[in-house]
């Protein structure tokens, strides 16, 4: 090889001891091609036609790292459905590096599924096709319908498998990340008192995702308001996180760790898939009360930095937090607007949506096909007493919606529980057909394709899944 294939600049290996352990991926038996997200890998700068040689499928696999690749497991805390776990870290993923795109973004290239590292406690450090297919089919999605989110660049089946109270097929994801900073990564450090490191974390975040915040409580500002258009984002397509753990939870606001998340069919705001979610801690409506206890979380491990009056700055970080509700309104508002044609929105819409959601709660509508429905006039079709819905619709026309504006924040399809279902259960047999289509679809998610229609459709009682468990 005459030159590196991926020109990798580690930041995050070079903040140095402390922050990671340096851990190879273990290699695969038979490393087979699933996916390759060409469009990402030329928006990475990548050489597309390298990832899919033989030498590439191998560094997708995690047999052989390529030149310029630091291979580090990520240490990091969390709470976990409120409770601290001060050990967590990578224990499936490794972090290969990071790259530079183009346009001078900055990424990282992350192996999920790909064996065993100091973190992986009990844990095998691998996935089963199931959550790989999940995650690159969802995470896709929401990267096309514009929600801040990691992406998938590759999926790679490993020819071995893994034992999930049933023998599956082991696969690995990689995942690419602005990064994988986490919340719980801030907490490792704070809740050791390792205020020099905890430093160190802040100063490389707000070089990488805040350059224009003032110290750590600038930070604290700007990882509030992407947290709440993001979470926002989330409500505005019915999606459902499921597992909100501040492990889980990215200081650059994107969406990450699609576990056990699921989008709504019929809408009703306390839906809950997880399997561990017993309490319904992560329902879809709790989502924005679930961010201000992560980010309170965040900001108290952020007060150490934030001078020597320590009630000054609690103070201020208090505040930074308690903003986090008007921040998330007024992202509400505007998302939800936009689903009504309204790119302006009033304060007083917010009533008209409420109303909106209230009657498909009471009549279990499809949450997606309500809102299209809107844009094609056959969101009364939904309804099985259409009669309050009409005194709704013409409320709403005679605010004067624009059509195109609804066509563009309501997508035609989702990817539907049942429908990644379908592609999990012919993955799991070699037929990755459905997968690829169903990619295809939810990649184009505002392109309303007559050869796409049936995913358009909510599931038969029989096909509805209604819990969906952890990519473990
Ligand atoms: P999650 O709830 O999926 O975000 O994972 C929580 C923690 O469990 C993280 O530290 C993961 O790295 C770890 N973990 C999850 N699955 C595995 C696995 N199969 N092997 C080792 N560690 C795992
Ligand atoms: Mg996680």
């Amino acid at each position: 090889m005459t030159h590196a294939p991926i020109p990798f600049d580690n930041s995050y290996a070079r903040l140095g001891t402390g922050f990671f352990t340096r851990t190879l991926p273990t290699p695969v038996a038979q490393p087979g091609r699933v996916a390759l997200n060409r469009p990402l890998a030329a928006r990475l700068g990548l050489d597309a036609d390298w990832l899919d040689s033989d030498e590439g499928l191998a560094m997708l696999a995690g047999n052989a790292a390529p030149p310029g690749a630091e291979p580090i497991a990520q240490a990091y805390a969390g709470h976990q459905f409120g409770g601290l776990s001060p050990q967590l870290g990578d224990g499936r993923a490794v972090l290969l590096g990071e790259v530079v795109a183009p346009d001078g973004a900055r990424f990282d290239i992350q192996l999920k599924g790909s064996g065993p590292t100091p973190f992986s406690r009990r844990g095998d450090g691998r996935a089963w096709l199931g959550p790989v297919l999940r995650e690159y089919a969802v995470s896709e999605f929401m990267a096309a319908a514009g929600v801040p989110t990691t992406r998938a660049l590759a999926a790679v089946t490993t020819g071995e498998a893994v034992w999930r109270e049933t023998a599956l097929p082991g696969a690995v994801l990689t995942r690419v990340a602005s990064s994988h900073i986490r919340v719980g990564t801030f907490e490792f450090f704070a809740i050791r008192g390792d205020i020099d490191r905890l430093r160190a974390l802040t100063d490389h975040v707000i070089a990488r995702h805040y350059p224009d915040a003032d110290g750590a409580l600038g930070m604290l500002r700007g990882v509030i308001a992407r947290q709440a258009e993001t979470v926002a984002h989330w409500m505005a397509l019915g999606f459902i996180h499921g597992v909100m753990n501040t492990d889980n939870m990215a200081v650059s606001g994107e969406t990450i760790d699609y576990g056990p998340c699921a989008f709504m069919d019929a809408y009703h705001p306390d839906t809950v898939f997880s399997s561990i979610d017993r309490s319904g801690r992560y329902a879809w409506a709790e989502q924005p009360q679930v961010a201000v206890w992560n980010l309170a979380q965040l900001a108290s491990c952020l007060i150490p930095l934030m001078g020597e009056d320590t009630d000054r700055a609690v103070t201020a970080a208090t505040e930074a937090v308690h903003g986090f509700p008007a921040l998330y309104q007024a992202a509400w508002m505007r998302r939800f607007g936009a689903k009504l044609g309204l790119a302006d929105p009033h304060p007083d819409d917010r009533a008209l949506v409420e109303r909106l959601l209230t009657l498909m709660a009471n009549a279990g509508a499809d949450f997606t096909r309500t809102f299209r429905g809107l844009v094609t006039g056959e969101a009364a079709a939904e309804f099985a007493n259409p009669a309050p819905f009409l005194d709704w619709q013409r409320d709403w026309q005679a605010r004067g919606p624009d059509l195109a504006v609804a066509a563009a924040a309501n997508p035609v399809r989702i990817p539907r529980n049942h429908r990644i279902q379908a592609a999990i259960d012919a993955g799991v047999t070699g037929d990755f057909a459905p997968f690829h289509r169903l990619v295809a679809a939810v990649t184009a998610p505002f392109d309303d394709r007559a050869e796409w229609r049936d995913l358009s459709a909510p599931p038969a009682s029989s096909e509805a899944v209604r819990v969906t468990y952890c990519g473990t």
